[in-house]
Order: structure tokens, then sequence, then C-alpha cells
């Protein structure tokens, strides 16, 4: 039999917008509870070294998301291994359901589901993921070992995933659409002194190639985006790692996004176009989406929420 479980606060996500927010909601007494999702500990758990997090001047970030966790248990906060399927945030008290079956009933939620990668969308990616086509290099790296690999993208992410990869591979190949980096400068500095990597300036990927028995890349087909001359490079493994996309897809024409899925929250706040729904992190930042701004709005999630349930139902 499925079961309900009821609460002031709703917290979907456990990444650090997710864990802050508990932290705070359960030191105001409103006994939130947090469903973690597929990902226990967020984007974080799949890099290593974390070398931003203020106190901290290196981190490994599956560690960092395990401390969080636990200071949000300790705290109080009810943690639920579930993933929610459907929400529905058209009366209050609003009603969530897990993929468990569980039901959640809560008079306010902070949604704090952060961002998933994107994909190119091409058909010969789709055919290679998972069998050479990744876009983790922490968790798939180790299979490359003494072999070629291309990374794909210009981000931090790119040039993280790259620079990780050299511990492994043989060769990498940062492939970027235009001739400069977005990924910050102490990371790009690295990049550039690293023998093991090679990057090619202005080209965009016209296809995945390998073979279909086993199923397996050996190489990838580039184009430079002016000459339109045509490369291919040998590689096992090709690392997207171009971004990351907004993970709303369950307040979808529920609360206002704007910019390709990203929830909008009034200026100086986190509350959404839905009164007693708050967004913090990743979801609703197309700007800087980074752990501690994360945090942040996780922090200010948990104190609009307080001030609404007082306001509301106090
Ligand atoms: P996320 O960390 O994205 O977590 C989202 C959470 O929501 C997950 O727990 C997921 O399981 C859960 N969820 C999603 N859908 C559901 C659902 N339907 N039901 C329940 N739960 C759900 N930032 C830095 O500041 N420094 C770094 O060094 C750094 N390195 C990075 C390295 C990599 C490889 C990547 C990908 C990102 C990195 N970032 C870094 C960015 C940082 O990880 C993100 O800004 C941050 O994790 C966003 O936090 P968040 O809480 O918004 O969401
Ligand atoms: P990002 O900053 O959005 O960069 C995405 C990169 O992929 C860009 O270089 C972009 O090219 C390229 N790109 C986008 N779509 C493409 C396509 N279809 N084909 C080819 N290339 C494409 O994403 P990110 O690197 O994942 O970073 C996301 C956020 O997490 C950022 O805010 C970042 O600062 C943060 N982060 C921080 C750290 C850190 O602090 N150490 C580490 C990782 C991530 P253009 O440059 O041409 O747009």
């Amino acid at each position: 039999m499925s079961e309900t479980l009821s609460t002031p606060v709703l917290i979907i996500g456990s990444g650090p917008a997710g864990y802050t927010a508990a932290v705070y909601a359960s030191r105001a007494m409103l006994k939130p509870i947090l469903v973690q999702g597929i990902q226990p500990g967020g984007q974080l758990t799949i890099t290593t070294e974390v070398e931003n997090w203020p106190g901290d001047v290196t981190v490994q970030g599956p560690d960092l998301m395990v401390r969080m966790e636990a200071h949000a248990r300790d705290v109080g906060t009810q943690i639920e291994t579930d993933m929610i399927t459907a929400l529905d945030l058209s009366q209050r008290p609003f009603r969530a359901t897990g993929d468990s079956g569980t039901v959640y009933e809560a008079d306010s939620v902070i949604l704090a589901t952060g961002a998933q990668a994107r994909w190119m969308g091409l058909p010969s990616e789709e055919t290679f993921k998972g069998f050479g086509v990744s876009a983790c290099a922490t968790c798939d790296g180790f299979f490359y070992r003494g072999q070629e690999v291309v990374v794909i993208g210009g981000g931090n992410t790119a040039v993280e995933e790259a620079l990780f990869l050299t511990n492994f591979a043989s060769k990498v190949t940062l492939v970027h659409r235009r001739d400069s980096l977005r990924a910050e400068k102490i990371l790009q500095d690295r990049l550039f002194k690293n023998p093991k990597v090679s990057i090619l300036w202005d080209h965009a990927v016209e296809e995945v190639t390998g073979t279909s028995d086993p199923l397996g890349v050996e190489g990838l087909r580039v184009r430079h985006v002016t000459t339109g001359e045509i490369t291919e490079i040998p590689c096992k493994g090709v690392f997207v790692a171009i971004g990351h996309a907004p993970a709303s897809e369950l307040v979808k024409d529920q609360v206002e996004t704007h910019l390709g899925g990203y929830v909008v929250t009034r200026p100086g706040s986190t509350a959404t176009s839905v009164p007693g729904v708050f967004a913090a992190g990743d979801i609703a930042d197309p700007v800087y989406r980074q752990a501690i701004t994360s945090a942040g709005m996780g922090c200010m999630a948990a104190l609009d929420a307080e001030r609404f349930l007082a306001e509301n139902d106090g």
C-alpha cells in the first residue's frame, strides 16, 4: 500500500541547493522532507576535485555532498530515497507522487532539481551512448586507459573532463566550435600546458563513427565551421561536455519558465509564479550555476518558505 507523508516544506533534489535548504528549514523547525532523486548529492558527485568551495582549498565533490547530506540529517531533515514523477501545484497542499508510490503533501515546495547533461542530438551519438559516448569522465574515464579520446565543448566541464582524462588516455583531443574557451583562465592554463592534450578549434561534430558488432566507437567526424573541411579523429571514447539543461520537466506548464526551461524567480527572491513554490540552484539559474550559488539560493528558498508559511498558515 502506498503511504502519504505530509510536511510544511517538501524539498525536491539533493544537490547543494536542496541540502542547504534542508539545513535552514530544519533549523527553523519546519520538519522538511527532502526527496533525493536518482542522483543523491547531485552533479558534484560526478566530479573529482572542487577547488572553489570556500573553506576547503580542495575537496572531492562526492565527499562534500556526503558531508552536506550528513549535516541535513543531523539537524533533523527526513531524507527519502525516491524520485518525484508527478507534481500537482494547482492547489495547496501541493501533491507530489514518488516513483515508490509514496504521495507527499506539502504546504510549500522547494524545487532544487538542478540540471542534466546536454547532448548534441545526433543519431550517431544516440547509437553509441554507453558504448563509447559518455557525458561523465569521472564515471567512464577508467575504461579508456592507454586509448585516444575526444572531449567536446569549451566550458569548465569540458576542460576539467579533458584534464581528468589525461590520467588514463594516451591522447585527449578537445574539439570546440569556436576559437576561444569560456572556461576559467586557471583551468585553461592547465589544459594548454598538458602535453597529452591537443585542441581542435572551430570544429563542429558531424558524426560519431564506429562498429556495430561489437558496438563501439572508432572515431569522430568533424567539420571546420568556416571552410567546411572534414577531419576524421580516431578515438575510442567521445565525452560530450556541452553544458547542462535545467531539470524543470516536472513543473513545465505549472510555473513560469524562460531561456529554455529555467524557472523564473522574482528578483531578489526564490519565489516562482506559484505562491508557496520556490526554486533554488541550477534549475533557476541560467547565469552562475555554481555549487556555492546553488547553496546560497537554497538558503534563500528556505527563508522564503518560512516567511510564506508564517504569513499564510501562521
Ligand atoms: P544538482 O547538483 O544538479 O542536483 C539536482 C538534484 O535534484 C539531484 O540530487 C537529483 O537527484 C535531484 N532530482 C532531479 N530530478 C528529481 C526528481 N524528479 N525527484 C527528486 N529529485 C530529483 N560547481 C562549482 O562551484 N565548482 C565546481 O568545481 C564544479 N564542478 C562541476 C563539475 C561537473 C562535472 C559538473 C557537471 C558541475 C560542476 N559544478 C561545479 C556545477 C555544480 O555542480 C552545480 O552548479 C550544482 O551542483 C547545482 O546544484 P543544485 O543543487 O542546483 O542541483
Ligand atoms: P557551459 O559553461 O554552458 O559551456 C558549454 C560549452 O559547450 C560551451 O563552450 C559551448 O560553446 C559548448 N556547446 C554548447 N552547445 C554545443 C553544441 N551543440 N555543440 C558543440 N558545443 C556546444 O557548460 P559547463 O561547462 O557544463 O558548465 C556549466 C556550469 O557549471 C557553468 O556555470 C560552470 O561555471 C559550472 N562549472 C564550474 C566548474 C568549476 O567551477 N570548476 C566546473 C564545471 C562546471 P560556446 O562557448 O561556443 O557557447
